[in-house]
């Protein structure tokens, strides 16, 4: 965490008012976006914050009907505000955050310039970004098997894919790492096309990766997996001209009740018949 920016976590532009609007106005703006607070401004700089906490607060003592600068000068509970430099770390945030007890904190350029929001929620989103994505593809690392684990126990009809690079060690014995890397790159760049955005695509080891489409049967999932099979095999590489690079793929049905591990057994059986029937093919688990 220590090396990621607030800058890079923060929602930018966030919703500002001025210590002359309404409260109603801030009361309609959280309702109405469902934020959990609006950052006051005054002369163009951050000033404080109405969180939902202070609406309620409002509500109960009758002060919604005032101006928002009078609001925090004489009913607001008195508390210190805080606010955080964009170019200040991610642990910094979370330390102000813990010590004072704040969840939202307005995020300033050197000039005191309200340039973003970052909440408790924002930063626990990266952790896990951090933690389960692989940074070379893009996609889940083998961390995220045990939350699939756990997301797939009580589905029906979703399908499994498990692909390997054919040929991926020649690749790069020719070629070298960096360039193996990019193919690497590529394959999770070729997935993240190919799958609608709540399937999940995975690296389960060096250059295998498994896809999970929710709610897909054989076909549907075969028709994805020759789509990313082709896509895949028809990238240009500059540095090889000419060069072809396939993936070969297995497909397996996630039947209710069976659990992942033995549904990726089977995924890996089918791949391992389309290695053995000639590479860059997708073959389906149980179908002769
Ligand atoms: P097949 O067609 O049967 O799959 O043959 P293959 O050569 O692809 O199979 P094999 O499993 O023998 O080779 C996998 C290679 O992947 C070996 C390993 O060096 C390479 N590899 C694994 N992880 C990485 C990585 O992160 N980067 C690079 N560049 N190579 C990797
Ligand atoms: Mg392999
Ligand atoms: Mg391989």
């Amino acid at each position: 965490m220590g090396e990621i920016l607030v800058r890079e976590v923060m929602t930018p532009n966030p919703v500002t008012l001025s210590v002359s609007n309404k409260l109603v106005h801030a009361i309609e703006i959280m309702s109405g976006l469902e934020i959990g607070s609006v950052i006051v401004e005054k002369e163009d700089k951050a000033f404080n914050i109405i969180t939902q906490r202070d609406i309620i607060y409002a509500l109960s003592h009758n002060c919604e009907d005032m101006e928002i600068g009078e609001f925090i000068e004489k009913c607001k509970p008195k508390r210190k505000f805080f606010t955080i430099l964009n170019s200040a770390t991610v642990y910094e945030a979370m330390e102000l955050m813990e010590k004072e007890k704040v969840k939202h904190l307005p995020v300033v350029d050197k000039d005191g310039k309200v340039v973003g929001i970052i909440t408790a929620t924002d930063i626990l989103r990266k952790v896990t970004h951090v933690a389960l994505v692989d940074p070379l593809t893009k996609v889940y690392n083998r961390k995220y098997l045990d939350v699939l684990y756990f997301k797939l126990r009580k589905r029906m009809g979703f399908s499994l894919l498990m692909m390997d690079i054919d040929d991926f060690k020649k690749i790069n014995d020719t070629y070298g790492h960096v360039f193996g890397d990019k193919v690497l790159a590529n394959l999770g760049k070729v997935l993240l096309k190919c799958i609608r955005n709540y399937d999940d695509a995975i690296r389960y080891g060096g250059e295998e990766f498994l896809v999970v489409l929710y709610r897909a049967n054989i076909e549907e999932a075969k028709k994805v997996a020759e789509r990313i099979r082709e896509m895949f095999s028809k990238i240009e590489y500059e540095e090889v001209p000419g060069l072809k690079v396939t993936v070969s793929i297995g497909i397996a049905q996630g039947i209710n009740g069976e659990n992942l591990w033995d549904i990726i057994k089977k995924a890996d059986q089918a791949l391992y018949k389309a290695k053995k029937n000639g590479k860059n093919r997708v073959e389906v688990y149980g179908k002769d």
